[in-house]
């Protein structure tokens, strides 16, 4: 639950700063390489809770996750949780990848089922000698180590493969049951969405923490897209605000910050005490809106 510290001065009831986290994706090149590690010097005085390194579909980043992730321990005091799937390959080499990890000093997995291989929207083919399912990643790397934290996703809106709600939760169930412990959500635009499926997650007498994943839209053509086949919905308000900014990037920047700022904002006077920020990489959103949210550079002195 939220701690509330003593009343402020304007009668609204003051909340401690939230918890936040931050998601990264592996770096292909040089080049991104190094705007990765800027990004990641800016944002590390935030102190998240935990900053988590994406694994490409079907397995595609493996060694990349693998030396961002060991980067981020030998060279900052940020906690890593790296991501994996089950995807392309079998239990045996997902079993060492997460003893590696382990051995690495790495103590937080994001266990997911991964994307099929051909695409979202085609059909899901597991490996042959592979984790079917994301509880059974779950339950797999629980039973190797009692001391790794295990998050898994969650969709306010249902996975696209879901028949209803009640199937999509009954998969949430599981990997609770299995051993996570934390569910962070796919990205979402509509508040309610959010609201409507905690309630339907707590009625189920699931009682994990639900973070919202918030994606500020750097580029809103390109980001409705992908979030699109990935079954959110993005709703005509949010369209509009993007309304003739196609080649005005500029502008874009400073809606994307003010849409995501005021969706963060409306979550935590709701209450919400945790988020999870998808960063593409890029510091700059990210950090403005942490910034609204009253959270300062460790070190910085807060306004009086
Ligand atoms: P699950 O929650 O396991 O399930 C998806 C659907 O599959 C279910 O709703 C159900 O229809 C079916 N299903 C699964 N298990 C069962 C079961 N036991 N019984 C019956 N039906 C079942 N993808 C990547 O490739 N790399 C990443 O790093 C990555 N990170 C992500 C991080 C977050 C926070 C989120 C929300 C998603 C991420 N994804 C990532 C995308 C994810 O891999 C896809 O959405 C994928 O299609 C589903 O994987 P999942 O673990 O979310 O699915």
């Amino acid at each position: 639950m939220t701690e509330i510290t003593p009343p402020a001065p304007d009668g609204h009831r003051a909340l401690k700063s939230p918890a936040i986290s931050f998601e990264f994706f592996p770096p292909k090149t040089e080049e991104m390489e190094r705007s990765l590690w800027e990004t990641i010097k800016r944002l590390a005085p935030l102190s998240p809770s935990f900053v988590s390194v994406t694994y490409g579909a079907g397995g595609s980043t493996r060694e990349r996750t693998h030396s961002t992730i060991t980067r981020i321990l030998a060279e900052t005091d940020l906690l890593p949780a790296a991501h994996l799937t089950c995807v392309g390959a079998a239990r045996g080499e997902i079993d060492e990848i997460v003893g590696r990890y382990h051995e690495a000093g790495v103590r937080h997995i994001v266990a997911l089922r991964g994307d099929p291989p051909g695409g979202i929207g085609t059909a899901y083919a597991t490996h042959p000698d592979g984790y079917q399912t994301s509880t059974d990643l779950v339950a797999g790397i629980r039973k190797q180590h009692g001391d790794i934290e295990i998050s898994v996703s969650a969709y306010p809106e249902k996975h696209p493969e879901s028949r209803d709600f009640d199937a999509d939760l009954d998969v949430l169930e599981a990997k609770v049951d299995a051993g996570a412990t934390r569910a962070i959500t796919q990205v979402f635009f509509d508040n309610d969405l959010y609201f409507r499926y905690l309630d339907r997650v707590r009625a189920r007498g699931i009682g994990i923490p639900i973070v919202p994943g918030i994606m500020p839209m750097h580029n809103f053509k390109q980001a409705r897209n992908f979030v699109t086949r990935a079954g959110t919905s993005v709703p005509d308000w949010l369209a509009e605000k993007f309304e003739g900014l196609d080649d005005d990037a500029e502008t874009r920047k400073l809606v994307a910050a003010t849409v995501a700022a005021g969706q963060v904002q409306k979550l935590a006077k709701h209450g919400v005490d945790t988020f999870h920020f998808y960063t593409m990489n890029r510091a700059d959103l990210v950090f403005a809106i942490c910034h609204l949210l009253g959270i300062r550079p460790q070190g910085a002195q807060k306004a009086a």
